[in-house]
């Protein structure tokens, strides 16, 4: 498969390409440039085939020439030491569990593959630095990743305040590959700062500048398994229509749905289920997208006014409008109702959600009468129970047993550098080996 720049379709890139350079030269996002039809491999794998045996088995047929299948199996095995869970509650719905990683998010699944699929690209002969901006998960989702990676060093950028869940061994002073900067700045100076010191071409290429971020395809395509995952477990009783119902904030994860669609997988809608922050379903109906100003709610990373992957999910549109609007349904759920929904999920099913996987059941439970009422809902789960145990508590009376793994993450760390909000001080950084900008 090659990708292709969402504003251009002349240049077109391998994967490798693709991942290594992160951005192409003219301001846009990769995409995949060609449709891809995998239905005869995936559509006769039966609901006993595990996670694993699926990517490395649809991974090298996607990345073909680039990944054979020895290289994905070792990917496969070096990447994902979890997997995700299909759960059916009754004949309406079912649940996805994504949050089984180190990190208790769903970004471990395209973050883990990522990190792993790179150390195969460059093995040999290359090196990268993957320059990654975070405000608290990420970062320990990639340095769980890429720890230890031959090859590759992973900078972490954070804005100012406490930084949290690394393991100090990790770091590179201490043998490790992991550097976490601190910027003086804001969450929004990190995302620049990686995104201009990606496009500053001769020194990224000098130092082999990527990120790890969600506008590297690498972690957004290896998204698309998880969706086929699901298909194949549930394909059995399905009577009706499959419709997905995703969690979305800067959308990757529902762009990754429909990546499966593109690759064959038969689905008959995603609903984009949003909270208060819900500006962007003007654009999915048609409409003109105004962002509205942000307000905070109890599904904090669904709060985003402007998606960062807009213009990937726009290359959809542009593509076939009448299809999308047929494919893609924008839901909206206010706080009360993600409550309410906790407890009654709780009550009705025994399952404990975490408020973003609330707010994609509510709006599951909104429009499946409108859609099929034979469908089939399969609610996308992205973050763990233990991550938000105040408001299980105080909505289900429930006590969230906190795994080990999630209570290191409150461990807080200190930075190895404290850097200035301007490139010249992160390529001075880097440039200089990060020895002189000891906190
Ligand atoms: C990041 C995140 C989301 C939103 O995913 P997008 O791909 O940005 O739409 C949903 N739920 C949780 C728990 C997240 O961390």
């Amino acid at each position: 498969m090659q990708f292709r720049s969402t504003r251009s379709h002349d240049t077109l890139v391998s994967f490798k390409e693709a991942v290594l350079h992160c951005l192409p030269p003219d301001g846009g996002l990769y995409v995949p440039a060609s449709v891809m039809d995998m239905r005869r491999f995936f559509l006769y794998m039966d609901s006993d085939t595990n996670y694993p045996e699926l990517v490395s088995t649809i991974a090298p047929l996607l990345l073909q020439g680039e990944l054979n299948p020895y290289s994905a199996a070792r990917v496969t095995e070096s990447a994902f030491d979890f997997e995700p869970e299909l759960q059916q509650l009754d004949e309406r719905f079912s649940i996805l569990t994504l949050y089984n990683g180190p990190t208790g998010i769903f970004k471990d699944f395209g973050i883990a593959f990522l990190a792993a699929v790179l150390e195969e690209l460059i093995k040999n002969n290359g090196r990268a630095m993957v320059l990654s901006a975070s405000r608290g998960d990420t970062g320990p989702s990639m340095a769980a990743a890429f720890k230890n990676r031959q090859g590759i060093t992973s900078v972490i950028l954070y804005p100012s305040g406490p930084i949290r869940g690394l393991d100090p061994d990790t770091f590179v002073p201490n043998g490790g590959n992991i550097i976490p900067i601190q910027i003086r700045g804001t969450f929004d100076d990190c995302q620049r700062l990686v995104c201009e010191t990606i496009n500053d071409r001769p020194f990224a290429e000098r130092y082999g500048v990527t990120s790890a971020n969600a506008i590297n395809i690498g972690r957004l395509l290896p998204q698309a398994l998880y969706y086929l995952y699901a298909f194949i477990k549930i394909k059995k009783i399905l009577n009706g229509d499959l419709i997905f119902s995703v969690p979305s904030g800067n959308f990757g994860n529902l762009i990754a749905g429909l990546y499966a669609w593109k690759f064959g997988m038969p689905v008959n809608g995603f609903i984009a289920a949003m909270n208060a922050n819900n500006a962007f379903g003007d654009y999915i109906q048609g409409k003109t997208f105004l962002p509205h100003s942000l307000i905070n709610t109890t599904s904090p990373a669904l709060d985003v006014t402007m998606p960062s992957n807009y213009e990937r999910l726009a290359s959809f549109y542009e593509e076939a409008p009448a299809i999308m609007r047929n494919i893609v349904y924008p839901a909206s759920v206010g706080d009360a109702v993600t409550r309410r929904v906790m407890e009654q999920v709780w009550k009705k099913y025994n399952v404990l959600l975490n408020p973003h996987n609330a707010v994609a059941f509510a709006a599951a439970e909104q429009l499946l009468p409108s859609l099929d009422p034979s469908g089939h809902v399969v609610v996308l789960a992205t973050g763990h129970p233990a991550k938000e145990s105040r408001i299980i508590k105080e909505t289900t009376g429930q006590e969230v047993e906190i795994p080990r793994r999630l209570s290191m993450l409150h461990n807080k760390t200190d930075p190895i550098a404290l850097i200035d909000p301007q490139l010249d001080a992160v390529e001075g950084a880097i440039a200089g080996g990060f020895a002189s900008c000891s906190v």
